[in-house]
């Protein structure tokens, strides 16, 4: 596989151009909006002057990823000669079928199709083209330079040849490919939200506060953040669709959302990007005082 074709430059699209193109890849980067193109651009230039300024890339190596990479704003052009497509857009089902049906209608016969989607089903995508043996799921985490895993995603349909090709190839990038098969919230947020979740319900129950709940399961089980911290850098509204999806997809009221995350999504309480989630972010992304709403009397 030579040629990639990145669909959506957000924060997710632009990090997986980035580890293409420093490995030698040729990629095509499409945006439907080309604001999100330019800015998707921006940020990779900006990593990159980072590996650079800690030693682990040269300016050379900058420059050659930066050339590796060819901006679109039209799909049909950006995937024409593409031997992989990993879609990166906007986390919506109606939205996702479309492209992938268009993915399906644009590219050579023996492409293959990824998603990076956090939630939406691999087979319900697969379904939406005519070479669901060819679709799969491509897990990167956020942020995707520096985070080693991929969760790769067998659909139904998926084949094993199609299997085989992406763990290589996510070898190939230097990260940890780890498979898994479809169903709701895959593996890492089967178990990453429902543990979430319950710590909003500790902290809407008053088992604890929110400074407690984090600081307990960080110095205890030696996570790096704690679950409500990391709920605000993930987006509490992300983080209410996904429990959705457990929801929904398995039909056990476990993974029903706590009324607590339903009220601030409502309100528009959504974490880093909204500046308040269960800390404060009015200063800053790395203000971590907690928001005055939870804060001690
Ligand atoms: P984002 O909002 O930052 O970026 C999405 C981009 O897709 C936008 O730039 C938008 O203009 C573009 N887009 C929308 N429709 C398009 C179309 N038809 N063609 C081309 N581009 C289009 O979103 P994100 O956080 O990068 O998430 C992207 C995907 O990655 C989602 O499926 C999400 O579930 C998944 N994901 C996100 C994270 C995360 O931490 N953010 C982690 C893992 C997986």
């Amino acid at each position: 596989m030579k040629n990639i074709a990145v669909v959506g430059a957000g924060t997710m699209g632009n990090g997986i151009a980035h580890v293409f193109a420093q490995k030698g890849y040729s990629v095509s980067l499409i945006d439907i909006n080309d604001a999100s193109l330019q800015k998707g651009l921006a940020t990779i230039a900006k990593n990159l002057d980072r590996q650079v300024a800690k030693g682990t890339i040269t300016e050379a190596d900058k420059e050659q990823a930066l050339k590796n990479i060819t901006p679109f704003t039209d799909l049909k052009a950006g995937v024409a000669n593409a031997d992989l497509v990993v879609e990166a857009a906007t986390e919506n089902l109606d939205l996702k079928l479309r492209i992938f049906a268009d993915l399906c209608a644009s590219t050579p016969e023996h492409t293959i199709l990824a998603s990076n989607t956090s939630s939406i089903s691999i087979t319900r995508i697969a379904a939406a083209t005519r070479r669901p043996d060819r679709v799969i799921g491509m897990h990167f985490m956020n942020p995707v330079p520096i985070m080693k895993l991929v969760e790769i995603i067998r659909g139904y349909s998926t084949s094993d040849e199609t299997t085989d090709k992406i763990t290589e190839l996510s070898k190939a990038l230097d990260k940890i490919p780890v498979p898994c098969n479809d169903y709701p919230g895959f593996v890492s947020n089967r178990i990453l939200m429902p543990m979430i979740n319950e710590a909003i319900i500790a902290l809407h129950e008053g088992v604890a506060g929110v400074e407690e709940i984090d600081s307990i399961m960080r110095l205890g089980m030696a996570h790096p953040m704690g679950p409500l911290q990391l709920a605000d850098f993930i987006g509490l509204d992300v983080c209410l669709a996904i429990l959705r999806v457990l929801h929904d997809g398995l039909g056990n009221p476990k993974y029903a959302p706590c009324p607590l995350l339903i009220n601030m999504v409502t309100a528009g309480k959504l974490g880093v990007k909204s500046g308040e989630g269960f800390y404060d972010y009015s200063e800053g992304p790395k203000a971590t005082k907690v928001s005055r709403m939870f804060a001690k009397k």
